[in-house]
């Protein structure tokens, strides 16, 4: 589904140059559930936006379903965010003078669907919401907040939800709550990718993908002993929190 080659992100900044992404190899396929994980600053906001189509590499390939990505223009990029991919953000992104239904129509309303309120509703179910639906994201907690990103995400029935430290600014319960939801997704037979800096989130996928100074260093499937072992040293040693980026 996901196909990066020699893929390299790189910043000018005054005279010297930041390799963002410096070298990407990486397959992804269909209903895979992926953690990309590595310090602030290692490249995985920018693999994220390049992957959902918000960004376009420097340099090298990048194929979605076979489709060249790299060679779009914008136009045809946003009808491919539009049509395929969910995105979810650590800060929710909602606007906040709309209800939740309203902000999880935004999709459909781009994508000029003419009828909005039943798939917007059906959405907000499917992340149990729906008693919610008028309320304004001030009236909602984070992680109600992050339910209503969820549910714009998934409106349109995306292949592939990407998410960009999507508990980051969470408590651990919440958190919880909110990956329960991504592998339900999974479950169904979405594509989902998480970048998230906390270990025991990580853990929680079929495969984790750790990078570093714009590379992958370590890309591994998790069977259960290696997750408990993940998640035990997760438990010992909390990882620092990062600040977002
Ligand atoms: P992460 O999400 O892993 O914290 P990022 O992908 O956000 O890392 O950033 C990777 C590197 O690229 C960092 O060194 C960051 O400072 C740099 N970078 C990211 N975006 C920009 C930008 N718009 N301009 C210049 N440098 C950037
Ligand atoms: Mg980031």
């Amino acid at each position: 589904m996901i196909h990066l080659r020699r893929l390299q992100k790189l910043y000018k900044m005054g005279s010297s140059v930041v390799r963002a992404l410096d070298g990407v190899d990486l397959t992804i396929g269909a209903g895979e559930f992926v953690s990309l994980t590595g310090a602030s600053g290692s490249g995985k906001s920018t693999m994220m936006h390049i992957i959902g189509c918000l960004d376009r590499p420097t340099s090298g390939e990048y194929l979605l379903d076979g489709a060249a990505v790299s060679k779009m223009n914008d136009r045809q990029l946003a009808v491919v965010r539009n049509r395929q991919i969910g995105f979810v953000f650590q800060t929710f992104n909602l606007i906040n003078r709309t209800s939740a239904v309203d902000n999880v129509a935004v999709p459909l309303i781009y994508g000029r669907k003419s009828s909005t309120k039943k798939a917007s509703m059906a959405a907000l179910e499917r992340v149990g919401l729906a008693n919610r639906a008028s309320h304004k994201p001030s009236e909602l907690s984070g992680g109600e907040r992050q339910r209503v990103a969820i549910a714009r995400a998934i409106v349109n029935d995306p292949k592939l939800i990407l998410a960009d430290e999507p508990t980051g600014n969470l408590d651990s319960h919440t958190g919880e709550q909110i990956m329960a939801i991504f592998h339900k997704l999974h479950a169904a037979g979405t594509t989902v990718i998480i970048v998230t800096h906390e270990m025991d989130v990580a853990a929680q996928a079929k495969r984790m993908i750790r990078m570093r100074d714009g590379k992958i260093v370590t890309d591994e499937i998790l069977d259960e002993q290696r997750r408990s072992a993940l998640q035990a040293e997760a438990y010992i040693a909390p990882q620092p929190v990062a600040s977002p980026t």
